[in-house]
């Protein structure tokens, strides 16, 4: 099924939640409404039919609809900053991460073990009375990295206008770009094109 507004397909690619959260815009602009629950429907945070009431949200209680916005910018803004200094391995400074606190601590909810292709992983169950829990898994994901500290294998893509992040997971923790089909084949074309077009020059 189609997403209600395109988000970038490459988006969720970044390995872990948090970081496809900040790829869902990564040049800063902030995120839509309509953007913000396809990304929570796309990152299964909400099912099809909970994201289809959220859309019509804005038109029953704008207030609530800005506020959770406002919060996903917060966020968003927080999150970019914290994983560019994880990327240039600098450190995060305290009130960096205030925003991931704030929606941690105002959302009540437990965690719970699950059993999934043979692993186990904590899942956040929220209560959900109000709408901050939306982003609590976000700044759950978060607050992970960060835990990880220096060593988290975070990247950001090798092509420097791609902008996107990523968790190398990869066993030789080499990973260059967001995605082959998206960023490493385009810069092979380039590659080719430049020591081809180099090859003629020298005839
Ligand atoms: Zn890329």
């Amino acid at each position: 099924m189609p997403l209600p507004t395109p988000i970038r397909p490459d988006s969720l690619l970044g390995g872990r939640l948090a970081l496809n959260f900040v790829n869902t815009a990564p040049h800063s602009q902030g995120l839509q409404w309509e953007e913000l629950i396809a990304f929570l429907e796309a990152s299964r945070i909400v099912s099809a039919e909970r994201s289809a009431r959220l859309l019509l949200l804005p038109q029953s209680d704008l207030q609530s609809a800005d506020a959770l916005l406002d919060k996903s910018h917060r966020l968003r803004d927080a999150l970019h900053r914290v994983f560019t200094a994880m990327v240039r391995k600098e450190r995060i400074a305290r009130e960096w991460v205030e925003p991931m606190n704030a929606i941690l601590r105002i959302t009540e909810g437990h965690d719970e073990l699950l059993q999934q292709d043979q692993c186990w992983r904590i899942e956040y169950v929220a209560r959900e009375d109000g709408l901050d829990w939306l982003l609590a898994a976000i700044a759950r994901s978060a607050a992970e990295i960060v835990v990880e500290g220096p060593k988290a294998p975070i990247r950001l893509c090798a092509n420097p206008r791609c902008g996107l992040f990523f968790y190398d997971a990869s066993r030789t923790h080499r990973r260059r770009w967001c995605s082959m089909a998206a960023c490493g084949n385009r810069s092979k074309v380039a590659a080719f094109a430049r020591k081809h077009s180099n090859f003629r020059h020298a005839q």
